[in-house]
């Protein structure tokens, strides 16, 4: 294995990889209905890329120093046979860890063929365990229970310390940061509050709809007693606090307030195959086509190399600058992933 670095010195240690554009949610900050409609056009299965060809790229990232696999989407259990994907990515030599993050809702009759499969982690995605605003923020009528009876069977069959992950937007959901920490907090599962942020171009994104961590933390304290964690690792993304009358951590992931572009070491793959290095980002690089024209292991890796060794993204440092220009136009939130 070999170590590439980028121009700001940051290695490539982690691949997200979404393996759909489809969804069977219409969280509005995501994939607004307005916008993804029965009338919106997903693409068309030959443009996928195959498992051959994840595979493939996945080895390759894992030849340059990727330890950590996360699928992604869309959502990833909506694509067929994803269970197959997982044990073939979990032989590649090098990737120690494979994680998914899931709106849960599909999960639970899947978990005995996944936890086969060699799954080592799942995040789920609730912003809400009140109906009506799971029901409002997902904009589909579906059944929360559905997702907290799957976190539950998780838990019960191995998956420790799941991350229930809520994006807080002002004035939607400020309700849910009590509601979770009150429902989770005996159990070892890690409810982290997500900065809504401005990814993709069609959610309305704006400042004024953003809920700090201090905010939040003013929210969480009004209740419950909490200190800060030290880092897992150097450079985690998440900020680890305590409850502690109950021992039970949560987090924040604040790309909007506190980036944390110095560390970042995670290279993006959509589902028709670009390579993207950052999540911002207008465009990737196609590596689907090369593939598709039969090029080496050896070639698709002096890609890949070039294209990380090129990377100086740090849009979340810079971001006030860019929004101020209005033109940055930006791949869109499911095709990336998060
Ligand atoms: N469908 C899966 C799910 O929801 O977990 C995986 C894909 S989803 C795009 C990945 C994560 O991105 C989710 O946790 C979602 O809440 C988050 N996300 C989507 N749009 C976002 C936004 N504008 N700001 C912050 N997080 C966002
Ligand atoms: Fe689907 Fe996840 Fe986007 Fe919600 S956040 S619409 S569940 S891809
Ligand atoms: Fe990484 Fe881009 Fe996010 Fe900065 S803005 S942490 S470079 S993905």
């Amino acid at each position: 294995m070999q170590n590439i670095f980028d121009k700001l010195n940051r290695p490539v240690k982690d691949l997200r990889i979404s393996v759909t554009d489809r969804c069977n949610f219409r969280c509005t900050y995501c994939m607004p209905k307005e916008v993804y409609g029965e009338a919106f056009k997903f693409l068309p299965k030959e443009e996928l890329l195959d498992f051959d060809e994840i595979e493939k790229i996945a080895k390759t990232f894992a030849s340059l120093g990727v330890t950590k696999i996360r699928l992604t989407g869309g959502e990833p259990l909506v694509r067929k046979n994803i269970e197959k994907l997982i044990k073939r990515l979990s032989k590649i030599e090098g990737i120690e860890d494979i994680a998914m993050t899931t709106n849960g809702y599909l999960l639970e009759p899947k978990l005995d063929s996944l936890i086969e499969s060699g799954l080592n982690r799942i995040t789920v995605s609730l912003d809400a365990i009140d109906e009506k605003t799971f029901k409002k923020m997902s904009d589909q009528n579906f059944d929360v229970n559905k997702v907290l009876s799957a976190i539950n069977k998780a838990n019960e069959k191995g998956f420790e310390q799941i991350k229930i992950n809520c994006v807080v937007q002002k004035n939607v959901n400020e309700h849910s940061i009590l509601d979770l920490l009150n429902y989770f907090k005996e159990t070892n599962n890690i409810v982290r509050f997500i900065e809504f942020m401005d990814v993709g171009n069609l959610n309305g994104w704006e400042l004024s709809q953003v809920l700090s961590i201090q905010d939040i933390l003013e929210i969480i304290e009004k209740k419950y007693k909490v200190r800060t964690l030290d880092e897992n690792y150097p450079g985690e993304v998440a900020k680890r606090y305590l409850l502690e009358d109950y021992s039970t951590e949560f987090g924040f992931i604040s790309s909007v307030s506190k980036p944390f572009c110095t560390s970042c070491t995670r290279a993006r793959i959509t589902m028709d195959g670009k390579l993207v290095t950052c999540l911002f980002a207008n465009n990737g690089l196609d590596l689907r086509k090369p593939i598709r024209n039969g090029c080496t292991q050896k070639e698709l890796d002096e890609i890949i190399s070039k294209v990380w060794e090129n990377r100086s993204d740090r849009y979340s440092e810079i971001r006030h600058e860019l929004t101020e220009s209005k033109n940055h136009k930006k791949i869109e939130m499911f095709q990336i992933g998060g």
